[in-house]
């Protein structure tokens, strides 16, 4: 199978951008790195070199984090909270004119398609920057009644104020770039932080872009930096430095547990969104027709390259013949393609190495006990295609199963009429606990399935809803704190309280 590598030319914009010179922004100006190191970067549909872009180290990290210090001590720190709004609100209207240079960008450097692109930067760039605009202006503390030393009442005052945690690093990887920026810059604006940005090294565009805006709208120098780098250089330092008073983190389990370690020298705080496995739990009455559908979307999206994505199918066996003949069905008719082609459903995965790291799982699936269903071969040709892939009568001794593969593999596993503790049980078998879903008619059924299954969301006849107003975040080994919503502002405050004595 090919994956018909065709060659589509992006818009003479797209390809202006690519072709510019890429540097780093470090107090509102895009400056070189000491180094003369450079990473190319490389379309993953076609392997076709876009552009090399600098490797910033411990120096420019230094530097950044003195600018975004110096900024939120100086003019940030007077902005009222309504400018503040006004700025990210002009950051979302930016993003919004941009839309077919972010999607294209997106796309050139992710594989996803275009259509995926425009639909997540609408609804975790655009939407996400207003939704937080709109809490700069509302976050406030408290008054609360108290008697330090025995006073009386009238005789004392206590208010707390929120104010911000300070110099935000944020650490993104690379399956979604522009979200995953913009999930961390959004509340660090609305709390009045200021950033400097480690985005992964090989999805850099959407990250500068986004830094392009951000000089446009009038965010002032120093408040949101962009250090590209390695991981294990620019990332470390980020993380390790001592004038960093918090790490945004989104990646693997594996360097979070680092993150954790190097963010102890000055006991910074850190939130953490890692890896998952989630569970999708099909009960015999659900409504198939809608279940196909979601389970297949579920796994799938992103080429399963998604940390909510459903890759755990457990089916009743009254219903599993039906369940996997229709997400096989679907799965295999995806249209597989580069992502700028209009028609395409699932691009390529990011980059050979990962590609190679599924293919190693799906060998692993294939010389267990497990039935290949479909799929299991990558597509000949430019590119890192590879096929949807479906392993059933999985059981959760199987390291498909249990680990975290972060690509197009679907793992189903079959339960009798069992009591709900043991089916919420298998759901449970893995280090992870982010996402998940229940799919039934009896609503006693999905609720108990909901409180029972270890997952920091876990949705009822959906999978994966995402909106900004929704926390999100793992259970277990699948972080700490919580995005989006009012709690994913929390991180970004910290508290203080006064007290009066009359
Ligand atoms: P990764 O952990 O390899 O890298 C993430 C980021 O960390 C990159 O910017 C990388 O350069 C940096 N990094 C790597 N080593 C570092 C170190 N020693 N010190 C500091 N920074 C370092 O992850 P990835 O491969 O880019 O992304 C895939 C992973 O991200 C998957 O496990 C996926 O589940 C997870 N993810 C989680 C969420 C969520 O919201 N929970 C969302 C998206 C992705």
């Amino acid at each position: 199978m090919n994956a018909a590598a065709e060659i589509i030319t992006p818009s003479q914009e797209t390809q202006d951008f690519l072709a510019r010179k890429h540097q780093l922004l470090i107090n509102g100006e895009w400056v070189d790195p000491a180094s003369q190191e450079r990473t190319d970067i490389h379309d993953p549909a076609t392997e076709a070199f876009l552009a090399s872009v600098p490797v910033g180290g411990p120096e420019e990290v230094d530097r950044a984090v003195a600018a975004a210090r110096a900024a939120l001590k100086g003019e940030w720190s007077k902005i009222t909270t309504h400018e503040r709004s006004r700025l990210i609100w002009r950051l979302a209207d930016e993003l919004e004119a941009h839309l077919n240079l972010a999607t294209e960008l997106e796309v050139l450097d992710n594989g996803m398609p275009r259509s995926i692109a425009t639909y997540a930067i609408a609804a975790a760039g655009i939407n996400h920057l207003r939704y937080y605009a709109g809490w700069a202006t509302k976050i406030h503390g408290q008054t609360i009644p108290v008697s330090p030393g025995g006073a009386q009442n009238g005789e004392t005052l206590t208010y707390t104020q929120r104010e911000p945690i300070g110099v935000v690093g944020a650490i993104t990887p690379w399956n979604a770039p522009l979200p995953m920026v913009v999930l961390k810059l959004a509340p660090c604006l609305a709390a009045g932080c200021t950033m400097v940005l480690k985005p992964a090294e090989i999805t850099p565009f959407s990250a500068l872009l986004l830094g392009e805006l951000s000089r446009k709208v009038g965010i002032p120098p120093g408040v949101f930096n962009i250090v590209l780098g390695h991981g294990s250089e620019a990332g470390a330092a980020l993380a390790a430095h001592d004038d960093v008073d918090k790490i945004a983190f989104t990646g693997s389990t594996e360097v979070g547990k680092i993150i954790l370690k190097q963010a102890a020298s000055n006991l910074k705080k850190v939130t953490l969104e890692l890896g998952g496995k989630s569970p999708v739990v099909v009960f015999p009455d659900a409504d198939i027709e809608r279940v196909i559908p979601g389970a297949t979307r579920g796994a799938f999206f992103l080429q399963g390259q998604n940390c909510m994505a459903g890759t755990r199918l457990f089916v009743h066996d009254d219903v599993y013949d039906q369940v996997v003949e229709g997400v096989a069905a679907m799965a295999t008719a995806f249209k597989i393609g580069p992502g700028l082609a209009p028609d395409t459903e699932m691009g390529p995965l990011i980059s050979a190495a990962q590609r190679d790291t599924v293919m190693g799982y799906v060998e692993a699936g294939k010389a267990s006990e497990a039935d290949l269903v479909c799929g299991g071969e990558t597509l000949s040709g430019k590119g890192y295609f590879m096929q949807p892939t479906i392993f059933g009568q999985t059981t959760m001794d199987m390291k498909i199963a249990k680990e975290e593969i972060f690509g197009p593999v679907l793992c189903v596993q079959k339960f009798g009429d069992s009591d709900l503790e043991a089916i919420a049980a298998e759901t449970n078998k893995t280090i992870y606990g982010l996402s998940g879903s229940v799919w039934t008619r009896d609503i006693s059924v999905a609720h108990k399935m909901v409180n029972l299954i270890d997952s920091g969301q876990v949705a009822i006849n959906c999978h994966a809803a995402v909106d900004s107003a929704i926390p999100f975040g793992g259970n277990r080994q699948s972080g700490w704190g919580r995005e989006f919503g009012q709690e994913g502002l929390e991180p970004y405050l910290k508290t203080k309280s006064t007290t009066v004595m009359f």
